[in-house]
């Protein structure tokens, strides 16, 4: 795992926190920074979330922490609290969307469909969820 504080994209974020440690070649770091755009639904110090754009329900929100680590198992190690912010996070979004239930999922690995190698909790709601999942 490289974890880079590139000094051009610690300036642009500085605005948003007092740290944030990105990787310049992750796609998810540029959404945080605003270089690459997305339709962002919550942002505090810890985490980002934006709508995904090929969404699999009427709600469906990546929630990413600050800081670039590849997984959550990763993020767990680093910061349990990070780790908790994104449940938070996920927890505030559904009660704005008006979700009485939802599900909360980190893919871990592309095996099991991960293919951005920047911890996400994928939140998705607003429609019946089968189970088990594909
Ligand atoms: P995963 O497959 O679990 O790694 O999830 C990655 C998610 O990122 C997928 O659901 C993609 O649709 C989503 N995604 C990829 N590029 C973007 C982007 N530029 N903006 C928003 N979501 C994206
Ligand atoms: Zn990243």
């Amino acid at each position: 795992m490289q974890v880079l504080r590139q000094s051009q994209l610690f300036q642009h974020c500085s605005r948003y926190g007092n740290y944030v440690a990105l990787d310049s070649n992750c796609l998810f770091c540029k959404i945080i920074t605003e270089d690459i755009p997305a339709h962002i639904v919550l942002r505090n110090e810890n985490v980002v979330a934006f709508n995904d754009i090929n969404p699999q329900a009427p709600t469906h929100v990546l929630i990413v922490p600050t800081l670039h680590v590849e997984n959550a198992a990763a993020l767990a190690k680093v910061s349990p609290t990070l780790t908790a912010d994104l449940f938070l996070a996920a927890a505030q979004i559904a009660e704005t969307n008006g979700l009485t239930g939802y599900r909360t999922v980190f893919n871990t690995g592309e095996e099991a469909g991960q293919s951005v190698f920047h911890a996400h909790l994928h939140l998705l709601g607003g429609r019946g969820l089968a189970w088990p999942p594909g």
